[in-house]
């Protein structure tokens, strides 16, 4: 009896050791640096990410699990540039924690890493842009990810110092391995250059920089603002001017609006999975580009 109670406790510990043994606790605002402080701090650091693919990171509920794991953290990573506005502040608040308020080392903003586009030469967000500190969605393009891993890693071991050396040696491995998929990712997506696109929400303008891809218009009239009939009308009619191949949308945006003007408009509509979970394949930061550049391809094949 005795034997099998501790055989018992010993599975128990096996199954919980990987989080026990972590060194740091990280909450990640969105999947993408979720998935990318994996990458980095392998079984030293235990994420936890505030959102999924499936939410609008603009909006989102700050619920007592989120408020508890900030808490608890000693490294909060999120995009910054204005995306989290909306919620990032209140949870920061709430959970108390010194550690991780803005202007501590235990507060990474991986906007600081990249050069930002479409910073507007005049602020205005009465009018609902929610994109007022430029365009926020900058995980869409893999050589911001590449400079994001190399400020996040020294943050890492800023924050944990015990194991510097550990983050920097699995940083130098991701930024091979990285490197090889760019490469790989852009002999695949040549065929993409100069593509004609209109997007649903403004959220791809990295990706389009980054792959040589036109973007006509959006579907929303202001980041943020939903689709009008009106505003969709509009739309229809100027792709007689400047016609497109796809219309492109995130796993959370609604559907319909893209739908009906690909109808209308005999374009593609294509969901990209935006970040990592946004579909099957897009599983980890590897599989999230590979699953975009075959969508891409596959939607202007048809
Ligand atoms: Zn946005």
């Amino acid at each position: 009896m005795k034997r099998t109670l501790l055989a018992a406790c010993a599975a128990l510990l096996t199954l919980v050791a990987p989080a026990s043994h972590a060194a740091l606790r990280a909450v990640a605002c969105e999947p993408e640096w979720g998935a990318l402080l994996r990458e980095l701090g392998g079984d030293r650091v235990a994420v936890y990410v505030a959102t999924t693919a499936l939410q609008d990171p603009h909006h989102i509920q700050a619920r007592p699990s989120l408020i508890a794991s900030v808490r608890r953290a000693g490294l909060v990573v999120c995009t910054g540039a204005e995306l989290e506005v909306g919620w990032l502040p209140i949870l920061l608040r709430q959970a108390g924690n010194p550690a991780v308020q803005p202007g501590q080392p235990g507060y990474f903003e991986a906007a600081d890493a990249v050069r930002m586009l479409e910073v507007p030469t005049r602020l205005d967000r009465a009018d609902g842009d929610v994109h007022p500190g430029g365009n926020p969605h900058i995980q869409t393009d893999p050589r911001n990810i590449a400079a994001v891993a190399g400020a996040l890693a020294a943050r890492l071991a800023r924050v944990d110092p015990a194991n510097a050396a550990f983050y920097q040696a699995r940083a130098a491995d991701f930024a091979r391995r990285w490197q090889a998929a760019i490469t790989r990712w852009e002999a695949a997506a040549a065929p993409l250059r100069g593509l004609a696109v209109v997007v649903h929400h403004k959220a791809f303008p990295y990706l389009e920089d980054w792959l040589g891809l036109v973007e006509v218009a959006q579907l929303e009239p202001k980041p943020g603002v939903e689709p009008s009939s009106g505003h969709l009308a509009e739309v229809l009619q100027g792709l007689k001017q400047h016609p497109a191949k796809l219309v492109l949308r995130t796993p959370y945006n609604d559907a319909r609006a893209s739908e009906w003007l690909a109808q209308r408009a005999g374009l593609v509509a294509v969901m990209l999975p935006n970040t990592v979970g946004g579909d099957d394949r897009a599983s980890d930061l590897f599989g999230l580009f590979d699953d975009t550049i075959d969508r891409l391809l596959k939607a202007v094949a048809q």
